[in-house]
């Protein structure tokens, strides 16, 4: 039988996803006089906000310590002024994603793989965004550019799979994916579809019937990576959303991005990978950081992380040790962090 830990603060009641969505906390002030944090804090907030929006469901920070201003999640919401800090390495582009962005809305860079950025929002705003600099404005194609899009992917027999990739794909609304889903399913050697989300986490509700039903209806094999940091992100909601997902045959992974001051101990990561495989959820990556300006507070070693690697080996059958990656600019493939008996 499951067990979830218990709400802290009263479950916001269920609405549908649309309108939970529109009901998110964008202000720290409320943010933080929900969770009975000290005021000040709301001023720190300040400067980092105008880099980044806040952003964040009302059930996720349901799930969040009243009164703990380091909950790992509310550190993953909470602007904070070390994002203003510079260092050297951490740059807005670190993976040169606009080399790889071959028509607005397509990034092409992995080899018989490639993503669309359906859509340039999010459910919530990760400080650690890798994206958060993207320029999203340039990569809206409208319906010329999608057949522009759609014309790519027929010319290359080498492309098996299409990832849904953003933003968070799942904050556009079913007719799109749907519209999207119909072109690229009618090209024969596409095979896979893929759709990287941490909708399924941050709001549940978006995995409602009319999502299932156009994925079950499907030729495509689909795939559901989701984003998931921290086993305080898991409670009966997704569970429930994963067990729907899985009854239409929808394979479940999960990619865990590594964050300094969120999941950077052993137990953290052993908890989560237990509590993802217990809602059906295979641990897929363990990312590394990418190095984004204002994010290198997050950062963790990679002598660190090669240690935290070598535990869950130790400790985990290894079905539920995710592979500790990072992706290395123009480089067609997730590099693995390749670590060595400790
Ligand atoms: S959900 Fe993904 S794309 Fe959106 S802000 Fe978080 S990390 Fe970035």
């Amino acid at each position: 039988m499951l067990k979830f830990r218990p709400m802290k603060l009263a479950s916001p009641p269920r609405l549908s996803w649309t309108r939970a969505l529109a009901n998110a906390i964008t202000d720290p002030q409320e943010l933080i006089a929900l969770l009975r944090l000290d005021p000040h804090i709301a001023a720190e907030t300040q400067q980092a906000l105008k880099l980044f929006p806040l952003k964040v469901t009302r059930s996720f920070v349901a799930r969040m310590e009243p009164g703990d201003p380091t909950d790992p999640l509310l550190r993953q919401v909470l602007p904070i002024n070390a994002e203003l800090e510079s260092h050297s390495d951490f740059q807005t582009d670190p993976l040169n994603e606009k080399h790889a962005n071959k028509l607005p809305g397509l990034l092409h860079k992995y080899h018989g793989r490639v993503l669309l950025l359906v859509t340039g929002a999010c459910g919530i705003n990760c400080r650690f965004c890798f994206r958060r600099n993207f320029a999203y404005s340039e990569n809206n194609p409208g319906q010329i550019g999608w057949e522009e899009v759609f014309a790519y992917l027929a010319a290359d027999p080498t492309i098996e799979e299409v990832i849904f990739s953003g933003g968070d794909p799942l904050l556009a609304p079913d007719n799109h994916l749907q519209f999207l889903h119909d072109h690229i399913s009618q090209i024969k050697h596409i095979r896979r579809l893929r759709i990287h989300s941490r909708m399924p986490i941050v709001l549940p509700e978006r995995i409602d019937q009319n999502l299932l039903k156009w994925l079950a209806s499907s030729r495509l094999d689909v795939i559901l990576v989701t984003h998931c940091n921290h086993a305080n992100e898991i409670d009966q909601h997704v569970a429930h959303a994963m067990h729907a997902l899985k009854a239409i045959n929808v394979t479940l992974l999960n990619q865990t991005v590594l964050l300094h001051g969120v999941n950077d101990t052993a137990t953290d990561l052993i908890n989560l990978s237990k509590a993802l495989f217990k809602i059906g959820i295979l641990p897929y990556y363990l990312h590394m950081l990418d190095k984004v300006a204002g994010c290198a507070h997050f950062a963790v070693n990679e002598a660190d992380a090669k240690q935290l690697a070598c535990q869950l080996a130790k400790r985990l059958p290894g079905y539920l040790v995710p592979k500790l990656v990072k992706e290395v600019a123009g480089y067609p493939a997730k590099v693995p962090i390749v670590i060595e008996p400790i």
